[in-house]
Formats: structure tokens, sequence, C-alpha cells
């Protein structure tokens, strides 16, 4: 109950908990990421599969890509749920997954490091003991679970919500602000429909800043430019770290 961690972050929400969070008239942008896909890779390629699983398959120029878009609460100060007087989360029995296993990773490739945390001190004073704990890896594969039945949802979302462009994975994020009210009839459409009868998910074009990536990556077949068209609305983010 420090409250480190309510504070200017980003808080990375399932479809249901943004359906929430909008609802109780709190913002939530959509950051979209893409991996080049134009072959399956091995099916023993651990990395490969988690980003499969959380992400959907989009056709992109003459190739495919996959589209990982993440619902982000963002927010500069203190989080709108958090009570300043005792440092309590006011939505506590609700609050959103990955608040509730934070500190801990919920990817499999990303190593808990203590230095890359905002909890004070004294709390690693249990030491390992918060990686043997049940309950929070019950949460972990429940929120690996959720991104994995979100996934088609969100391709849905995107083609209601105009959303479209996607930066290449590793080097960042593009970032849309949507009016919340369409947002929210957008989330609860994609809640509605019945996943197996999703529409075809329309074509994407990659993002990038790096002139060699547009150049290679377009050679490939893949439609990729760092140049907006009329009417685009986004921001590139840079990635601050790899997942
Ligand atoms: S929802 Fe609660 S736990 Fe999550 S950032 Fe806000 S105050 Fe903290």
């Amino acid at each position: 109950m420090c409250g480190r961690c309510c504070q200017d972050t980003a808080v990375p929400l399932t479809v249901n908990e943004a359906i929430s969070w909008l609802e109780d008239d709190g913002k939530v942008d959509l950051y979209v990421e893409a991996d080049p896909w134009p072959v399956e890779p091995a099916s023993d390629n651990l990395r490969a599969a988690h980003r499969k699983r959380r992400s959907f398959q989009a056709p992109c120029g003459t190739s495919n890509a996959r589209i990982t878009v993440i619902l982000v609460a963002s927010f500069a100060g203190p989080c709108k749920n958090l009570n300043q007087e005792d440092m309590r989360c006011r939505i506590y029995e609700r609050r959103p997954l990955v608040c509730a296993i934070y500190p801990t990773e919920i990817s499999p490739f990303i190593q808990l490091d203590p230095a890359n945390k905002r909890c004070p001190p004294e709390a690693w004073g249990a030491g390992d003991a918060i990686l043997q704990d049940a309950i929070l890896h019950a949460l972990i594969e429940k929120s690996r679970q959720t991104d994995r039945d979100d996934a088609m949802l969100k391709s849905l979302l995107c083609s209601e919500m105009k959303v479209d462009v996607a930066a290449v994975a590793g080097e960042g994020f593009i970032a849309y602000e949507r009016d919340p009210e369409q947002l929210l009839a957008a989330l609860r459409h994609a809640r509605a429909v019945d996943p197996a009868n999703l529409p075809v998910v329309k074509p994407w074009i990659l993002y990038s800043k790096v002139a060699e990536k547009i150049q290679s990556l377009g050679a490939q077949g893949f439609q990729i430019s760092n140049e907006k068209r009329p009417g685009d609305a986004y921001t590139f983010l840079w990635a601050q770290t790899k997942n």
C-alpha cells in the first residue's frame, strides 16, 4: 500500500476491464504492434507461440502479420482509483488483473527484476516466496488465457474503430486515442459477437521509424511506411521494454 505502482503509469486492461474502466468514466487507449509473419514459425519456437496466442492474423501487403492490441489506461499522477488518504485502491475487489499481479511478470520471457519495479525495499522481505504464491500463479494464468480469448475480439474492435496501422514489434507502439463513448460501444459489441462468426480481418499497414526496416520489409511484400495517410490520427510511442 505504498501506492507507488498506482501513479504515472499505463495499466493494460482486458476487454471486460476496459468496459468497466470506461463505464467508470475512465479513459482507455489502444496500443498496437505487429510481428511480420510471412510463414508459420517452427512449433518449438516458444517465443513465437507466445506472441501468436495473444495476437490475431491479418493480411499485410502480399504477406501476413500478427497484430497485438493492448487496451491501456494511462495516467500522469495518481490513478483515479487510488485513495490518497490511505493509499488503498478504491476498486480493490475488482481491480485489473495486472494490478493484482504486480510486481510479478506476466510474460514468461521476462525475468522478475526488483530493480525494474517501484516497490520499496521492505516489500521484498518475503524474498522468493512471492514467486511460489499459488494464487498469484492462477492470476497470471488467467491473464494469459484472457489475452488469448480477447485477441480475436480485438480484430473486430479495430475494424469498428478504424484502427489499421501497427508499429513493428520491438520498435514501439502505435497509440490510438478514441472517443470513450464510441470505444465503449465498440467493446460491448465485440464482446457480444460469437467468436465463430467474426468478419474477415481487413488489411493492415506496418509502421516503422527505421529506414532499413521499411526497405527490407517492403521488399518482402509488406505494406510498411512511416507516413500518415490523410485523416490518420495516432501517435508513435518508442518501446521501453521488449516482450
Ligand atoms: S486500479 Fe487500483 S491497484 Fe490499479 S493502479 Fe489504480 S489504484 Fe492502483
